[in-house]
């Protein structure tokens, strides 16, 4: 799967950015961040039991978000006063607005929070793969439009969002810092890491840039589509530095 990223860097790449929300795209982690504001006190709890496999993902997030002492109106309020996207991810939507260079977020979280915090940052536009909720008189529905055919019982796929956009011929850059982006950082052509992620790839001998912010990953979608070329370092030279950060 590497050498088809290789290979579309050798003739004409065509990157698609795809980027984690919490703690990625997000400074903070806005589910937790809800949570803690307006969640059941038990939702730590039913936290570490996921971690120590008790739950999936899916149910871990069903499960405290069931008993969550606010509407859809307050937590988008709550989001936009208190949280923030990551530096140069606005100069990053513009530049791939500018270059039909396709950049989506690809979360396991909420879409309604990350939807919150991408308006209020004037990049409302930006695409979200996250899970579908609608909100009524009983709580909140879930639907998870990404899952692996016949497992569906795990909610959605990171890996199943990068495999549509690779379908199309993207050379895929992917951003991301949990458990649950590895799948998608395994199929990505080029990888931006911190935290968890970062400790994962290593310890799979996955090759990824670190990660801080987005000033690194526009550099990288600068020099994938030409846009360094006049400063003298084209894709060619880029295509090394590519090589050596595997
Ligand atoms: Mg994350």
């Amino acid at each position: 799967m590497k050498s088809t990223g290789r290979d579309s860097v050798n003739s004409n790449p065509r990157p698609a950015v795809l980027t984690d929300f919490d703690d990625t795209a997000a400074v903070q982690n806005v589910a937790e961040m809800l949570l803690t504001k307006f969640g059941d006190p038990t939702w730590q709890d039913v936290r570490r039991r996921f971690r120590e496999g008790e739950f999936t993902l899916n149910q871990y997030q069903e499960i405290t978000f069931r008993n969550i002492q606010a509407g859809r109106a307050t937590m988008q309020g709550y989001v936009k006063q208190n949280a923030s996207l990551r530096p140069y991810f606005k100069e990053m939507w513009r530049y791939c607005q500018d270059r039909q260079v396709p950049l989506a977020v690809v979360s396991q979280g909420l879409d309604f929070y990350i939807e919150a915090l991408l308006e209020k940052e004037g990049c409302g536009s930006v695409p979200v793969h996250a899970v579908n909720t609608r909100f009524d008189a009983q709580g909140i529905n879930y639907e998870y439009r990404y899952a692996v055919p016949g497992k569906e019982e795990l909610g959605n796929s990171k890996g199943v969002v990068v495999d549509s956009y690779r379908n199309q011929g993207h050379y895929i850059v992917y951003v991301g810092d949990g458990m649950s982006d590895f799948e998608a950082a395994a199929r990505a052509d080029l990888v931006f890491a911190h935290r968890v992620l970062a400790d994962e790839c290593e310890r799979k001998e996955i090759p990824f840039r670190p990660f801080t912010d987005f000033g690194g990953v526009l550099q990288a979608v600068k020099e994938l589509t030409g846009g360094l070329a006049r400063n003298g370092v084209g894709p060619l030279t880029e295509h090394s530095d590519v090589e050596e950060a595997r």
